[in-house]
C-alpha cells in the first residue's frame, strides 16, 4: 500500500503532476526548451514576487545553498543558524574555503535582530545566509522584520534558505530585500525532488563578478550569463522531466491562488498545532510557529518508530525528529498539496492508535 507522505520532504505529489513526468522528450537546445524554462521563470517570479532573475539548477536545494554561498561572497560570509540547516550552510563555506562565521541561538528560538546587528556593524561581512523555515525544529524565523537591519547595509548580499516554506507561505522576496532566495522542488511546491530554484538579484550579479573562484557546475554567475544568452536555456542539460511537471504544477498553484493557498497551509498547521498543544507540546517559540510543518515534542515519550508503522498500515507516515532532535521530537508535515480533511483524519488516527 502506498503510505501518504506527511514527511517534511519529499512530499505527497499529485498524480496528474507526476504523470508530466513522463512527458516525451524535447531537445534541451530546442525553442521548445527555451519557450519551457521562460514560461516557468515567469510563474516562479509572481510566486517569489520578484523582479530579478529565477535560476534553476538539476541539483537539489542543497546545491544553491553552496552555489550562492561560493558564488558571491568576495569578503567574508555570516551564517545565521535557527537549527541544523542553518549550520549546514555554514559547513558548505567552510567547505569550499569561503571565509565564514556561524551566529547561532538555542534551537527553537529565532535569529534576532540585534544579533544581525551586531555582526553586520562590525564591517566584516559582505553576504548573510538565513534559514526562513527551519526544518528541524519547526520554526519560521521572521524575515520579514529583520530585514530592516540589512536594509541598512547595501553592501550585504543576503541569501535566505526558504527550501521547506516558498510556496506554503508568503514570502515577497523584493520586499524583504532578499538577493538570493533558494528553494526546492520537493517540499512546500509538491513535485519530486531534483530541481533547485533560486532568485538572483542584479545585486548579486555585481558581486559574483568580483569572485575568482565560483566553481563550474554550481557558479550561479555561469547560470545566468548563459540564460541570458541562450534564451533562458542552460549550460548542461537540465531534468526536463522536472521542468515538465514544475511548469504544470505552477499553473495548478496560481490557480489555486496564492492567498488561498497560504490560508490553507495555515489552517493545517493551526490544526496541528492545537492537537500537539493539547496532547504533547510545541517545540518551537510559539510566536514563530511554522505554517509547513510542526515539531513535536514527544512530551510522553512514545515510540515513535511504533507509530509510523501502525500509521503505515492505514496508509500515512510522519517524520521522527532531525539530527540531535531525533528522539526528543517528531514531525508532522502539513504542506503542498495536502488537504485539511487529510490532516484531521492523520491526527484521529494517530489518536486512535495511541488511545488519546
Ligand atoms: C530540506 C531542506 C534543505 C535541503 O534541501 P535539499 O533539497 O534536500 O538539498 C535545506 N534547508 C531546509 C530548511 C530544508 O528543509
Amino acid at each position: 500500500m502506498h503510505k501518504k507522505l506527511f514527511i517534511p520532504g519529499p512530499v505527497e505529489v499529485r498524480p496528474e503532476v507526476l504523470m508530466r513526468m513522463a512527458t516525451p522528450m524535447i531537445g534541451h537546445r530546442s525553442k521548445a526548451a527555451s519557450e519551457l524554462q521562460h514560461g516557468i521563470s515567469d510563474k516562479l517570479k509572481t510566486l517569489f514576487g520578484t523582479r530579478e532573475a529565477i535560476l534553476l539548477s538539476t541539483s537539489s536545494g542543497s546545491g544553491l545553498m553552496e552555489g550562492a554561498v561560493r558564488s558571491c561572497t568576495a569578503q567574508r560570509a555570516a551564517c545565521f543558524a535557527v537549527g541544523a540547516f542553518g549550520v549546514r550552510w555554514y559547513d558548505m563555506a567552510v567547505g569550499n574555503g569561503v571565509p565564514a562565521d556561524l551566529f547561532e541561538v538555542p534551537w527553537g528560538e529565532p535569529n534576532t535582530a540585534q544579533q544581525l546587528e551586531a555582526a553586520l556593524a562590525s564591517g566584516k561581512y559582505d553576504l548573510i545566509t538565513i534559514t526562513h523555515n527551519e526544518t528541524s525544529t519547526g520554526l519560521m524565523n521572521p524575515l520579514g522584520e529583520l530585514s530592516a537591519v540589512w536594509k541598512r547595509y547595501p553592501e550585504v548580499v543576503v541569501c535566505a534558505d526558504t527550501v521547506s516554506s516558498m510556496g506554503g507561505t508568503p514570502i515577497p522576496v523584493d520586499e524583504w530585500g532578499i538577493d538570493i532566495c533558494v528553494t526546492s522542488t520537493q517540499k512546500a511546491l509538491g513535485l519530486p525532488p531534483g530541481l533547485a530554484i533560486c532568485s538572483f538579484s542584479q545585486k548579486a550579479v555585481e558581486r559574483a563578478k568580483t569572485v575568482k573562484q565560483r566553481g563550474y557546475y554550481l557558479d550561479l554567475l555561469a547560470l545566468y550569463d548563459y540564460i541570458q544568452k541562450k534564451d533562458y536555456q542552460y549550460p548542461s542539460t537540465p531534468s526536463l522531466s522536472h521542468m515538465f511537471a514544475l511548469d504544470y504544477q505552477l499553473d495548478l498553484i496560481l490557480a489555486e491562488g496564492l492567498k488561498e493557498r497560504y490560508a490553507r497551509h495555515r489552517a493545517m498547521a493551526e490544526l496541528v498545532r492545537a492537537w500537539a498543544a493539547k496532547h504533547f507540546a510545541l517545540f518551537a517559540d510559539p510566536a514563530c510557529l511554522s505554517d509547513t510543518l510542526t515539531t513535536i515534542t514527544n512530551t510522553r515519550d512514545i515510540d515513535v518508530a511504533a507509530l509510523n508503522k501502525a500509521l503505515g498500515e492505514r496508509g500515512w507516515q510522519i517524520s521522527n525528529g532531525y539530527g540531535k532532535l531525533k528522539d526528543k521530537t517528531f514531525r508532522i508535515a502539513h504542506m503542498a498539496d495536502a488537504a485539511v480533511d487529510e490532516i484531521k483524519a492523520l491526527l484521529a488516527d494517530i489518536d486512535d492508535i495511541l488511545s488519546l
